[in-house]
C-alpha cells in the first residue's frame, strides 16, 4: 500500500493495517472503553483471562513515534485512558501487565501503536 519509505527511510503509516480498519469502523472490535484519544477492546486471540489493547486514535507505528509525534494532550490522555482502563476492569488490586511490541524484533505484527493489557491470572516473571 504504502512501497516507498517515508522521508525518514522508515516506511510510512500503513492505513491497511486491521487497527487502522477497526478505527474506522470496517471491522468489529468488542469494545472495552473509547474516548477522544484511544480506543480499548478484547483482543480476537486471548493469552490471559483478560487481554485487551488500548490504542491510540491517531496513525502511529512505535512508541517512538507515538511519543516523539503526539501533542502533549493526546500523550496524556492516551496514558491516563490505559491507567483508566486498567482501572475501570479492577485490575488495580490484583495486579496487570502492560506491554508494547515494536518492529520485527518484538514481534509486532500489527504496525499501529499498542498497548496489551493482560490481567485474570498470575501472570509469572517476564520472558523477554
Ligand atoms: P503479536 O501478534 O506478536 O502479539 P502485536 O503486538 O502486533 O503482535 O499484537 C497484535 C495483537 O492484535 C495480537 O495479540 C492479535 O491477537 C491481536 N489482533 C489481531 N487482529 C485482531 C482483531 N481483529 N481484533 C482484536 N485483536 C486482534
Amino acid at each position: 500500500v504504502n512501497p516507498k519509505p517515508g522521508v525518514s527511510g522508515k516506511p510510512p503509516y500503513d492505513d491497511s493495517n486491521i487497527f487502522a480498519r477497526i478505527l474506522r469502523g470496517e471491522i468489529p472490535c468488542r469494545k472495552v472503553y473509547e474516548d477522544q484519544w484511544c480506543l480499548a477492546f478484547h483482543d480476537i486471540n486471548p493469552q490471559a483471562p483478560h487481554h485487551v489493547l488500548v490504542i491510540p486514535k491517531s496513525p502511529y507505528i512505535s512508541f517512538a513515534d507515538f511519543s516523539a509525534g503526539a501533542p502533549d494532550a493526546e500523550i496524556a490522555g492516551f496514558i491516563r485512558a490505559v491507567g483508566h482502563v486498567a482501572n475501570m476492569l479492577g485490575f488495580e488490586e490484583s495486579g496487570y501487565r502492560l506491554l508494547a511490541n515494536m518492529g520485527p524484533d518484538s514481534h509486532q505484527e500489527v504496525p499501529h501503536f499498542h498497548v496489551h493489557l493482560f490481567a485474570g491470572r498470575p501472570l509469572g516473571p517476564m520472558l523477554v
